[in-house]
């Protein structure tokens, strides 16, 4: 599909509409067709991280995964507004208004202010997402900069008869709202169950209702975090954010909304009640949710302690990690799976990704170096096809990467002499490849100037001349063994008669 700009005469944005997307929507728990309400525009909100800790591998996978759904979209043309908040200030111990504030007791514990604390683990966050190689969101608001506009958001609520002030701190009413909206909606359930599983209310709770949660609660003289409000100095609820941030930046209704699976029965179903109540239409057409990236079955979090930091896994200092893995390893780990499943995370997993990895970087490198040939003996543009089926299915990037080892196949094939390949089917393995390994999977390669990497080569180029010395010198011992110990650290040579390779 075109879209034309009449005025200044010039084509603004190419969907490739003959790609037919399908998502998987946790809303209706089917996979549907994607059609965006205002196409090339699509508006794409993630919850982003509480910064009051480092990021682990659990969240990086979170936001991995959304970096390459990003990616694919911008790839099939849409202009993408990509939303991903900071969530800096609201956010307590217990998801549900319970204990202190997550800000405020790290600020104590390191001694620090609580916004040395939101930008010392911002800092962080992003420096990992840099090192992971995902996109930049194109915007990202964080909470605290968005006060006006959840007071805004609650004083609606209130005046739409939703929420109930009490001593200073606003609650949403979840059983007035069920009369008319269905509160459990997103994780399938009735309100009687969710009732079930809640604790009964205490002489000491001031809420009217077991699920009901605070839209905005009262500071004590002490908190450190507070603003002017309608109704006292406070701080907004965990959920006002995401609901007056995507509003304001996506409109009332927007087309997907992201994060990890832990946030759908809470964060989320709170989410679309307080945008339904306030604006009297659901927000979201497409709900998204990734899976957890788990340690031995158990869900990786902050609070499990079972967490590593990406940069424990980069350099191997972790007592549960074999040794070290190049941040590209990490990402090619996570598209082995897809975003809905479960990863389990374990060092002859990682292992076996940072292999494939290398041989996928090596077949990249190898493409620019094959010869055309008058015929083909593969199918390229099936293989093609093949790549955008497997994307155009919820985004299957494990059935991509399959696919793209199909690929490497059939280069490292045709630099062997076995097969061939013409020079247009070339130029669009080339193009298959670059478009999917780089710009989808967002995977890039780690041999970047270094020093090294750049000491490695220099020892390798040392190592393979000596073994070619040996062997004019018809000391076949020699060269074998060189041979025989370099596969024993992992790294292949091959012999052909102009040149050795080698490779990981
Ligand atoms: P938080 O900083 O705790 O608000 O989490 C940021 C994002 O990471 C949210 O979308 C969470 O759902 C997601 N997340 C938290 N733990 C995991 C995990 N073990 N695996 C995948 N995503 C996670
Ligand atoms: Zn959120």
């Amino acid at each position: 599909m075109i879209f034309y700009n009449a005025q200044k005469k010039r084509t603004l944005f190419i969907v490739m509409t003959e790609q037919k997307l399908v998502i998987y929507n946790t809303l209706t728990r089917q996979k549907e067709d994607f059609k965006p309400i205002n196409p090339p525009f699509v508006g794409l909100y993630v919850c982003g991280p509480t910064v009051y800790s480092d990021v682990h591998l659990g969240n990086a996978r979170t936001f991995v995964s959304f970096d390459m759904i990003y990616r694919y979209l911008v790839h099939l043309g849409y202009k993408v507004r990509y939303v991903r908040n900071i969530t800096d200030a609201g956010h307590l111990e217990g998801d549900r208004d319970e204990g202190d504030d997550k800000f405020a007791k790290k600020a104590k514990l390191e001694q620090l202010e609580p916004m040395e604390i939101v930008q010392k683990y911002t800092n962080g966050f992003h420096e990992v997402m840099r090192e992971m190689n995902t996109l930049p969101p194109s915007i990202e608001p964080t909470a605290t900069g968005h006060i006006c506009e959840q007071i805004e958001m609650v004083k609606k609520i209130l005046a739409k008869g939703y929420a109930y002030e009490i001593n200073g701190t606003v609650y949403f009413d979840v059983e007035k709202y069920n009369k008319e909206f269905p509160y459990g909606q997103l994780t399938n359930r009735k309100l009687e169950e969710l009732l079930e599983g809640t604790r009964e209310l205490s002489g000491q709770d001031e809420k009217k209702g077991r699920l009901d949660f605070a839209l905005w609660i009262k500071a004590k003289p002490e908190t450190l975090m507070q603003w002017p409000s309608p109704w006292g100095p406070g701080f907004p609820g965990w959920h006002i954010e995401c609901s007056a941030m995507s509003s304001k930046y996506l409109g009332d209704t927007f087309d997907i909304h992201g994060g990890g699976m832990d946030l759908q029965a809470t964060h989320h179903t709170n989410e679309i009640a307080q945008s339904q109540a306030c604006n009297h239409t659901a927000p979201v057409n497409y709900w998204m949710h990734t899976n957890m990236l788990t340690v031995n079955g158990v869900r990786m979090s902050k609070t499990a302690g079972n967490g590593f930091l990406p940069g424990e896994l980069f350099t191997g200092n972790h007592p549960l990690l074999d040794k070290g893995y190049a941040p590209m390893a990490v990402r090619f780990f996570m598209m082995q799976t897809h975003y809905g499943s479960t990863l389990d995370f374990s060092n002859e997993a990682l292992q076996a990704s940072e292999k494939g990895y290398a041989k996928l970087m090596n077949a990249m490198k190898t493409v620019d170096s094959l010869k055309a040939s008058a015929t083909s003996t593969s199918n390229i543009k099936e293989l093609q096809q093949n790549c955008y089926d497997a994307m155009n299915d919820d985004f299957n990037a494990p059935i991509v990467v399959a696919n793209l080892f199909e690929g490497v196949r059939i280069i490292n094939s045709v630099n062997d002499g076995k097969e061939t390949i013409t020079a247009d089917d070339l130029a669009l393995l080339k193009t298959t490849m670059q478009d999917f390994v780089y710009d989808v999977l967002g995977l890039k390669s780690e041999n970047s100037n270094t020093a090294n990497d750049k000491a490695l080569q220099g020892v390798m180029e040392m190592i393979l001349s000596i073994r070619k010395d040996a062997k004019q010198n018809k000391d076949f011992a020699t060269s074998d063994k060189i041979r025989k110990e370099l596969e024993a650290i992992g790294i292949q040579i091959k012999d052909s008669k102009e040149k050795t390779e080698w490779s990981f």
